[in-house]
């Protein structure tokens, strides 16, 4: 069991448990939500570069 951060909102996100996570660039990233990962597939480049901006609006 693994612990990520998840790049969109900030939150500790369970690795072995959330069926929220995506492939960009040979790193896997882990999400809350869906609404985090629809989040970080549209603008990547931006969540990498400027770091968790709280939960995107739903
Ligand atoms: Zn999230």
């Amino acid at each position: 069991m693994g612990r990520a951060v998840d790049p969109v909102c900030g939150m500790d996100v369970d690795t072995s448990r959330t069926p929220y996570k995506t492939l960009y660039k040979g790193v896997v990233y882990y999400f809350c939500s869906h609404h985090c990962k629809k989040a970080f597939e549209e603008n990547p480049e931006y969540y990498l570069r400027y770091g968790p901006r709280g939960m995107p609006k739903q």
